[in-house]
């Protein structure tokens, strides 16, 4: 097809294919240069508990600010580093960085439930990150049970007995474990019972269309009360209406998170949204029965 369309269609290819190196070059060197001078920086989003609007925990998203430069999302720069092997490097600053930012939170008196950080496939693969997660929460002193890891279904599914064991001696000193894009993966659902699942996060593709399509509604609605015959908690992705969000708390979803509530925002903004240790009744309801 390309020879018939002739010299010029070559020439275009050829053009597209230099530039697609060339930017994929600049920006294979932006990363090495922010991986060396840490010129990456966590946002955070909010999940709400949907009954009564608490926030019950954090998602730390990456962003590459480089002044000067135009910005890349993680979308777009995590595969680069997940092809050249780097994405381990940014793992172990990503996991330091939310284990001492939420330290940092909790000694200044604020609430935040709890951190959560996403995990590549390769990450879970390549073994260190058992350690690499130990060594954060012993060097920032962030209780282990204020962390949450986010991996998705492909990525558990492509792991051996390796990740199954690290991931069951993870969460036995109290680290979570959320489903990530949870609907989206090739998967079977055998590892719910393999993996110490603690969070099912519905993927933001079956949210968008709430209340309007059936299909849709019909595989939340699902998902909603596996999670709960399971005794796992389930989050909707990419909740940006309130009719989206009535729908998901009549379907029985416990919590939600997208750009109803808020975009991710830098630490220094996210703090804002963050209530006193003190003043957080329904933790203590939990644990210590009836409040006073
Ligand atoms: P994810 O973990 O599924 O994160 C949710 C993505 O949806 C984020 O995009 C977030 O900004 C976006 N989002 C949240 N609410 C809404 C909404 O209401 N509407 C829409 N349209 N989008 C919403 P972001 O920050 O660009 O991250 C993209 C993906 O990059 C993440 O998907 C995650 O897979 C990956 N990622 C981000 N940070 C890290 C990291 O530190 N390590 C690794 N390995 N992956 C990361
Ligand atoms: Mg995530
Ligand atoms: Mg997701
Ligand atoms: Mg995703």
């Amino acid at each position: 097809q390309a020879k018939r369309a002739g010299r010029g269609t070559y020439r275009y290819y050829t053009e597209a294919l230099t530039a697609a190196a060339q930017n994929k070059l600049t920006l294979d060197t932006r990363l090495r240069r922010a991986l060396e001078q840490r010129e990456f920086e966590l946002y955070y989003q909010p999940l709400y508990r949907i009954a009564d609007r608490r926030l019950i925990g954090l998602e730390a998203l990456v962003r590459l600010n480089q002044p000067g430069l135009p910005p890349v999302g993680p979308a777009d720069f995590i595969p680069v580093l997940e092809e050249n092997g780097q994405i381990t490097a940014l793992g172990a600053w990503v996991t330091q960085e939310a284990c001492r930012q939420g330290r940092a939170w909790l000694d200044e008196g604020l609430d935040f439930g709890r951190i959560a950080i996403n995990l590549s496939p390769q990450e879970v693969r390549r073994g260190q990150t058992d350690e690499r997660v130990r060594a954060a929460l012993q060097a920032s002193g962030l209780p282990a049970d204020r962390l949450e890891l986010e991996i998705t279904e492909s990525g558990l599914m492509e792991q051996g007995e390796r990740a199954e064991a690290f991931l069951h001696n993870l969460r036995s000193i109290g680290v979570q474990l959320a489903i990530d894009d949870f609907g989206t993966g090739y998967s079977s659902l055998a590892y719910l019972k393999r993996f110490p699942v603690s969070k099912l996060k519905i993927d933001r593709g079956f949210v968008r269309d709430l209340p309007g399509d059936v299909s849709d509604a019909q595989l939340v609605q699902t998902m909603i009360s596996m999670g709960r015959n399971l005794g796992i908690s389930v989050v909707a992705e990419g909740v940006e209406t309130e009719a989206q969000l009535d729908y998901l708390h009549e379907l029985g979803c416990e919590s939600a998170q997208g750009y109803l509530f808020s975009k991710p925002r830098p630490a220094s903004e996210a703090r804002a949204w963050l209530p006193r240790l003190a003043e957080a009744p329904s933790l203590k309801a939990d644990s210590e029965g009836e409040p006073a």
